[in-house]
């Protein structure tokens, strides 16, 4: 048996950083990364035995726990029948249609009577997906929503926020959230300037930004794009009615709203977070991944048929992928969809809820000054006296308590996002027991979170 430091060890003489993908090399937190052999429900094992109670979920995927028998059955299943043919096959369409399907949220007549608050929008469409294109990441999703807007608008220009992360193409990476605020890097060597010029980064929750920059350069604006709830700097839920405020600014202006709901999409509710923002809003294009793919590789990109149609082969927008719509990823993510009930997401609410609720009175009992701040089932815990609303707000926080309260949760076998700027994944599998282990280790990680 090898320990985990003996593999990063290895690790690193074969591989940069001895990872495939920057935060698993655990440096914000110091600590050695562990190297994990298996998973089962909201279990994981690493390569000396350990078992932890996982809220990483894979960052998103494992929304039914790991290696959920029926998922695995299915993935299985389709292996059997060949790994991928290069070719169209059934299971694609079967599973853009589930897409299509789920996003949905009650006609707005329904919904104006029952929330007053809710002012009737014209051109609300409450079936925003009609055609599906089916990708390999979720980088490739937004990187191909954003080619879309252009081509249809004629436009160069993209508005993202500071502290979003929509994956690693080269025009997305000005202060992007998750590893890239990690690291804390103002963007990526390697992007040429005329790129980065490209894209315009403003504050979060700030629609005079919003109404400035497209003031300012409206008519060359694409898109802007936005998470849909944004969990990539840790949680900071959109105010009321920002995406709504949003999707007016940019359609007044003739750009498209892309919501990227890589994260939250099929994850917060069946329809993600288009499903439950208190203020219905029409995004035009919508991009999905992580739990669309059961946790196998698969995103996508939703929208009406008159702007997906601008793809080819039908129109001009060139977009394609030699993996695309693998049989094994839809069959994972079918399962998955298909598991994801309304059972399954009330436990994954009340299981959240319970974790949320036990961390935040922890902190306050050690006295360590937090937030919890949360978005549907998605939560996270931010030093600060105040809710941190946007990327500047979230980097003022006490952020150099959470690497000792980490490393005490996992030396009590609970496995936390290795850094703050990431949202904790509870699944369905979160059972009371899990529950409870991470409940008992709270207390100590919150002391030491209060030493720091
Ligand atoms: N958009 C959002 C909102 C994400 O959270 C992520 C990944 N964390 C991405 C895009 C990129 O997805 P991928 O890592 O699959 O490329």
């Amino acid at each position: 048996m090898t320990t985990n430091a003996q593999e990063f060890d290895r690790a690193r003489g074969a591989m940069p950083g001895g990872v495939n993908s920057p935060v698993r090399a655990f440096g914000s937190v110091a600590e050695t990364p562990r190297f994990f052999v298996s998973a089962s429900g909201p279990y994981v094992t690493d390569v000396e035995g350990r078992e932890y109670v996982d809220l990483v979920g894979s960052w998103g995927p494992a929304i039914l726990g790991h290696a959920h028998p029926a998922v695995v059955t299915a993935v299985q299943d389709a292996a059997a029948r060949g790994l991928g043919f290069g070719a169209s096959t059934p299971g694609e369409t079967e599973l853009a249609e589930l897409i299509a399907a789920r996003v949905t949220r009650p006609p707005l007549v329904e919904r104006a009577r029952n929330e007053r608050d809710e002012t009737p929008r014209a051109g609300l469409e409450t079936h925003p997906v009609e055609r599906v294109r089916l990708v390999s990441t979720g980088t490739e999703a937004t990187m191909t929503a954003i080619r879309l807007a252009r081509g249809a608008t004629g436009r160069d220009l993209v508005v993202k926020f500071a502290g979003h992360y929509h994956g690693h193409s080269d025009g997305l990476l000005a202060e992007a959230g998750s590893g890239v605020a990690t690291l804390a890097m103002p963007g990526s060597a390697g992007v040429p300037a005329a790129i980065a010029a490209q894209t315009l980064v403003i504050p979060y929750n700030d629609l005079d930004a919003v109404r400035e920059v497209f003031a300012a350069r409206g008519d060359e604006i694409a898109a802007v794009i936005v998470e849909a709830a944004p969990a990539n700097m840790g949680i900071v839920p959109p105010a009321h009615g920002f995406n709504a405020a949003l999707a007016d600014i940019a359609h007044a202006h003739g750009a498209l709203l892309i919501l990227d709901e890589v994260l939250t999409g099929f994850r917060v509710g069946p329809a993600g977070w288009y499903g439950i923002d208190p203020v219905p809003f029409a995004p035009d294009l919508i991009t999905f991944g992580k739990v669309v793919g059961g946790g196998l590789p698969l995103a996508a990109i939703g929208g009406p048929a008159a702007l997906m149609e601008l793809l080819a082969p039908l129109g001009p927008v060139y977009q394609a992928g030699t993996l695309s719509g693998n049989p094994l990823a839809v069959a994972a993510g079918r399962a998955t969809l298909d598991h994801l009930d309304a059972a399954a997401y009330e436990r994954i609410d009340t299981a959240a809820a319970t974790v949320a609720e036990a961390t935040t009175a922890a902190l306050h009992e050690a006295g360590v000054t937090h937030v919890l701040q949360r978005s549907g089932n998605l939560f996270s815990i931010q030093f600060a006296a105040e809710p941190p609303i946007d990327y500047d707000t979230v980097k003022a926080q006490e952020a150099f308590r959470y690497p000792p309260f980490f490393r005490a949760m996992l030396a009590q076998g609970v496995s936390l996002p290795p850094s703050v700027f990431e949202a904790w994944f509870v699944s369905a599998s979160h059972d009371d027991t899990a529950v409870s282990r991470i409940v008992d280790a709270l207390p100590a990680a919150a002391r030491a979170a209060a030493e720091a």
